[in-house]
């Protein structure tokens, strides 16, 4: 019996010795060459810019063994249907934001930004430490697709208004660009919220077809030059103060990979959501000095009463939603929660701090 096991437990050493053996070396010498489609247009500056870096790190760190292929929206599939196609497996990446599938998923929200919610710090907080990438996970597992955090805007502003907003009245009956969950609490406002794409706002601006948008921050605001159409510059964008971009990936496409490339994707995600924060944290003072001195905007703070409304509205919008949909309300728990925590812990430290830095005066610039 010994004598048996013995030679049946080596005959198994030796076959898995041998199998593990070849498997590595197969391993080692296959080659992936995968899609990922965006949704952003060509050379957008830090989003498909960090797209496009982000595939390279992945080709020199994999050794040419992980090689993406990067499509801007447009290119291979319409901007908006790339969840379709990573979830579907006709591509096996795709870069955007969980919030644009809101009609899908209304729990992908939190994933990116909810009015008042968590700012940059607080979603990476949130997402790799405490617990929000695990249940985003799980948000989409029965989407067949695994995401990540690749992006961050930090605080956006406010938005551009034709006419000065000096209380809650004064929104009333405005037409807004501003998408999601920032829409539906300017509605609670009186503002009807109006969809349109980023190519599309510019005109619609300055023909009046709009009378105020949102869109990213100064550096991309002065890009699309809505200072031509509009001169109230108002801050901060409290609709969306920490937006996270993210990286979807079919989940038999990433569980087709290697540990080690799968290890390469995690650390190159992680890079590049730090890069991209850091590009709008450095660039966009510059651009907001330009649109003040060159192009004389009026940079300014939303009235504390209104923003006060707002957040009030806020809490009754995303309740609304969570009685609507069981998922939602899972994640709003979950975020509600480590959101509470946040903020008392930012009180004794980020917010404590800031207040201590009484010599930079918001709206000096
Ligand atoms: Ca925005």
């Amino acid at each position: 019996m010994k004598r048996r096991q013995f030679v049946k437990t080596l005959g198994a050493g030796t076959l898995l010795g041998g199998s593990a053996f070849s498997g590595a070396g197969a391993a080692a010498e296959q080659r992936f060459n995968w899609k990922l489609v965006t949704t952003w247009p060509p050379n957008f500056p830090v989003f498909q810019d960090g797209v496009e870096r982000f595939a390279k790190d992945v080709r020199r760190m994999s050794d040419g063994r992980l090689n993406i292929q990067v499509f801007a929206g447009g290119e291979l599939v319409p901007p908006l249907q790339s969840f379709e196609a990573v979830s579907q497996g006709t591509v096996e990446m795709g870069h955007g934001a969980a919030y644009y599938w809101a009609g899908k998923v209304p729990a992908a929200q939190f994933f990116t930004a909810v009015p008042f919610g968590l700012n940059a710090q607080g979603m990476n907080a949130w997402l790799y430490s405490g617990g929000g990438l695990k249940l985003w996970r799980e948000v989409y597992e029965p989407f067949g697709l695994t995401p990540f955090p690749m992006g961050n805007t930090g605080v956006q502003m406010g938005g551009w208004f034709r006419k000065p907003i000096k209380s809650l009245a004064d929104l009333k009956g405005l037409k807004m660009r501003i998408p999601g969950l920032g829409g539906k609490v300017m509605a609670k406002a009186g503002v009807n919220p109006v969809l349109l794409a980023g190519g599309e706002i510019f005109t619609a601006l300055d023909r009046g077809t709009i009378d105020a948008t949102e869109w990213v921050g100064p550096y991309h605001d002065l890009r699309l030059g809505l200072y031509r159409a509009a001169k109230h510059y108002y801050y901060p964008g409290w609709h969306e103060p920490g937006p996270v971009l993210e990286l979807i990936i079919n989940s038999k496409a990433w569980e087709g990979l290697p540990r080690e490339l799968q290890l390469t994707i995690e650390t190159a995600t992680a890079a590049s959501n730090l890069w991209m924060l850091s590009e709008f944290e450095a660039r966009n003072l510059e651009a907001l000095r330009t649109l003040q001195e060159k192009y004389h905007v009026e940079v300014l703070e939303f009235p504390s009463d209104v923003l006060a409304a707002l957040r009030e509205f806020a809490d009754v919008v995303l309740d609304e939603q969570a009685a609507k949909d069981e998922v939602f309300r899972r994640v709003r728990d979950a975020y509600r929660a480590f959101q509470a925590d946040n903020a008392a812990w930012n009180a004794v430290s980020e917010t404590a701090y800031a207040r201590s830095l009484r010599k930079i005066k918001v709206g000096m610039l």
